[in-house]
């Protein structure tokens, strides 16, 4: 018979906050795949447990996959767990989820603490919806090209970053999303645990040297996608605007009436300037 594949969540800076079950899970696995086995020594060691360490982290995931689907079709148990929280948001487990599946093997989660949603939940945001976009790309022009995609949602925005760029990013996010209300969510479950709730601009004069962990939670756009592409339509002039249509391959009556509808005049208005 195959093991099973225990996905399991570990604290983000507490240690009370593993919760039962993952203890148990993790005493009663044969193996413990880790992100970084030092990292998770140090929690196992905290919780009295001596087993058997793989690491298995993004680099290597492709190769270690294979490993673990090897030893679960072994009979062996295995509980996958990152550094810091649940894995595979934001870190290294869809591979070995996904060919898990693939291969009938039975994976069981053992939900417990992550980032996004503790600082989501202390942020007094709408939290009904929300987008979680995690790390930004690295690249300077795809960064921004992912901030002009998500600047139209009008769901609450989740972002991770690293303390050195939360400056850079702020500033980015501020032109492109706007200076948006925001809560940087800094260390949580920790000692320094605190939420700064302010407009961007406000949180870029108070927040000298970024220090730890931080979640940004940004408040949704108040316009959607669309009010947003119409806004910039009206801004140009009226032949930019029917060159625009123009381009897409609308004929001159369905331009003519795009036009009015985007302006909101009427269709004789645009007409009469084209005949
Ligand atoms: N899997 C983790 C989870 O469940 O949240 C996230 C791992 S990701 C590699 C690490 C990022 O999560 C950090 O850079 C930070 O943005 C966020 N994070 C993790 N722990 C945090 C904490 N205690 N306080 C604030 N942000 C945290």
């Amino acid at each position: 018979m195959y093991g099973n594949l225990y996905i399991v969540a570990t604290p983000i800076g507490n240690l009370d906050d593993i919760t039962l079950r993952a203890i148990k899970t993790l005493q009663e696995a044969d193996i413990i795949a880790a992100e970084d086995t030092r990292h998770t020594l140090k929690l196992l060691n905290h919780l009295q447990i001596s087993k058997p360490l793989i690491s298995y982290y993004k680099q290597t995931e492709k190769i270690k996959t294979d490993i673990l689907i090897e030893k679960l079709k072994e009979g062996k148990n295995i509980a996958l767990v990152s550094d810091a929280g649940t894995p595979i948001i934001s870190d290294p487990g869809e591979e070995v989820v996904k060919v898990a599946i693939q291969n009938d093997i039975k994976v069981i989660p053992i939900p417990g603490p992550c980032a996004l949603i503790t600082a989501l939940i202390s942020s007094g945001m709408n939290a009904k919806e929300f987008s979680f976009i995690g790390f930004l790309p690295v690249n300077k022009k795809e960064k921004e090209e992912k901030l002009e995609e998500v600047s139209g949602e009008t769901r609450t925005l989740i972002f991770y970053e690293a303390p050195h760029k939360l400056i850079s990013t702020l500033t980015e996010m501020k032109n492109i999303l706007g200076d948006r209300k925001i809560c940087l969510a800094r260390e949580l479950t920790k000692i320094h645990e605190e939420f700064l709730i302010d407009t961007i601009s406000n949180l870029l004069e108070k927040t000298q040297e970024p220090k730890g962990e931080y979640v940004i939670v940004v408040e949704g756009s108040s316009l959607s996608k669309k009010e947003k592409e119409t806004n910039k339509l009206n801004e140009m002039s009226i032949e930019q605007h029917y060159k625009y249509y123009e381009k897409l391959g609308y004929d001159k009556k369905e331009i003519i009436k795009k036009i009015a509808k985007d302006r909101n005049v009427s269709k004789n208005e645009i007409y009469k300037l084209f005949v």
